[in-house]
C-alpha cells in the first residue's frame, strides 16, 4: 500500500502574513505575495501553502481561491510555534548596500535574535532602507524555514550603542588586532552573546580604545587573516551558533 503523501509537501510555499492566525481563519493576500502565488507558483484551490505570522507560529492552509489580484487561503491546522531564537545580537557596522545586504540575509539564515546596524566613524554608508531590510530578512526567513523574524533595528552610533549597553549581555568585539580565541571566549559566555563588527575601513584608535574600555567587551580574534567585514560577521556568528546558539539541535 503506498504511504499517504505528507501534507503539507515540504516544496509547499511559505510566507510571512499578519497574524495572529488560527485554525479557520482566512488569509486573504494581494500585490507582491498574490502574485508570487498565483503567478509564479501558479497555486489552484486545495493547494498547501505554509504561512507563519512571527506570533503564534507556522500554520498549513489549503487555497480556497487564487484570482488575478488576490489569493484567498484557509488555515488548516498549525505545524509549529513559533520557535524560540538563539538569543544573539548582531552590532554590525552599516556597509555598501550589497555586502549589507548579505549580513542582513546571511544573519537571518544563520538565526540571529536580532541586528543593530551601526554607524561608525569610518562607515561609507549612513543609513538603512527599513523596508528593504524588512523585505531582505523576511524572504530569507521564508528560504530558510524560520518560525520567527530576526529585528532589525534603526542604526545607531557607537558611542550610543556601548553607553546603552546592558551589563548582562557579553559584547564580543571582533578586532583584527587580536582577541582571544573566538570558540573559547563564545564557549566560556553562555546562551546569549553579541557581536560587535567594524565596517570597510575598521574601527579607528580611539572607538577601538572606547570599545576596549567597556566592562562587557571581550575581544575576540577571527584568525590571522583580514576578514572583509560581512565574512567577519558571517563567520564569527556562524561559529557563535555552533558552539552557544542552536546547532546542537536533535531532530526530534
Ligand atoms: N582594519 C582592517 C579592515 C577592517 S575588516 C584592515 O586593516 O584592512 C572589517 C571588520 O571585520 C573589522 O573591523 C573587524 O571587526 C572584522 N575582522 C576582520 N578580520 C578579523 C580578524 N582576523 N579577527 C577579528 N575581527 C576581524
Amino acid at each position: 500500500m503506498p504511504a499517504t503523501p505528507a501534507w503539507p509537501p515540504r516544496s509547499a510555499p511559505r510566507l510571512f502574513v499578519p497574524g495572529p492566525l488560527s485554525v479557520g481563519a482566512e488569509v486573504i493576500l494581494d500585490g507582491g505575495q498574490a502574485h508570487y502565488l498565483g503567478k509564479v507558483m501558479r497555486v489552484a484551490p486545495g493547494d498547501a501553502v505554509i504561512v507563519c505570522d512571527d506570533l503564534t507560529g507556522e500554520w498549513a492552509c489549503a487555497v480556497a481561491s487564487a484570482g488575478k489580484r488576490d489569493v484567498v487561503l484557509t488555515v488548516r491546522e498549525q505545524l509549529r510555534v513559533r520557535e524560540a531564537v538563539p538569543d544573539f545580537v548582531l552590532c554590525a557596522a552599516l556597509l555598501k548596500k550589497p555586502n549589507f545586504d548579505l549580513v542582513l540575509e546571511k544573519a537571518t539564515e544563520l538565526g540571529v535574535a536580532t541586528i543593530r546596524p551601526l554607524v561608525t566613524r569610518r562607515c561609507v554608508a549612513d543609513k538603512l532602507n527599513p523596508e528593504r531590510a524588512l523585505t531582505i530578512v523576511t524572504e530569507a526567513a521564508e528560504q530558510c524555514a524560520r518560525t520567527a523574524l530576526p529585528r532589525v533595528e534603526v542604526p545607531v552610533k557607537l558611542d550610543a550603542l556601548l553607553r546603552d549597553w546592558p551589563q548582562d549581555r557579553t559584547l564580543f568585539f571582533a578586532d583584527e588586532q587580536g582577541g582571544a580565541p573566538a570558540h573559547t571566549a563564545f564557549a566560556a559566555h553562555g546562551g546569549t552573546g553579541a557581536l560587535l563588527v567594524g565596517p570597510e575601513g575598521g574601527f579607528d584608535e580611539e572607538e577601538r580604545a572606547l570599545v576596549r574600555s567597556h566592562p562587557q567587551t571581550v575581544a575576540i580574534t577571527l584568525g590571522p587573516r583580514i576578514l572583509r567585514a560581512e565574512t567577519a560577521c558571517i563567520a564569527a556568528t556562524a561559529l557563535w551558533m555552533a558552539t552557544a546558539g542552536d546547532w546542537s539541535f536533535q531532530d526530534s
